[in-house]
């Protein structure tokens, strides 16, 4: 994620990061990595499987729904089981409740729904997702810039 503090951009490498150690400032780092949690850390019914160094991607929240942002070098880490049916419990679930489960590797984004999966290629900060829906059912889903959404 970016990190604005540290002029850090998104899909870059903090500096302060040593792998295999972790954060080189830990007690000084800044305020946005002291607010931030994933899922894993603050959801009780996430078991030890979904920890971030074992599962090889990080869950987080948007304001549209859950987020599961994938280790490049394993970008397929979130299609093993036990990781797929329950992302696709979640896709499930959310195709009801209007909650959006998609798969971040880099910048390129794939929207899961209980049958499918949306390719969006690489998704812009400035950009966002629109989806089609008939009944609760996603159809078809695009992208857009949001300044053109403001103006539907
Ligand atoms: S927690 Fe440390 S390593 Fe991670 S982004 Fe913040 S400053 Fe960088």
């Amino acid at each position: 994620m970016a990190i604005e503090e540290l002029a850090k951009p998104v899909n870059t490498w903090c500096p302060h990061c040593k792998p295999g150690r972790g954060c080189l400032i830990y007690p000084d780092r800044p305020g946005e990595c002291q607010t931030f949690s994933c899922l894993w850390l603050v959801h009780d019914q996430l078991d030890h499987h979904w920890m971030p160094s074992k599962s090889r991607f990080v869950l987080t929240t948007s304001e549209d729904g859950i987020e599961v942002r994938c280790d490049p070098g394993f970008p397929d880490a979130w299609r093993k089981e036990p990781y797929r049916g329950e992302i696709r419990e979640w896709a499930v679930s959310g195709e009801t409740h209007d909650v959006t489960v998609v798969v971040m590797t880099g910048q390129k984004m794939t929207l899961v729904t209980p049958d499918r999966e949306f390719d969006l290629g690489v998704v812009q900060p400035d950009e966002r997702i629109v989806r089609e829906i008939e009944g609760t059912q996603v159809v078809n889903a695009t992208v857009v810039k949001a300044s053109d959404l403001n103006e539907i």
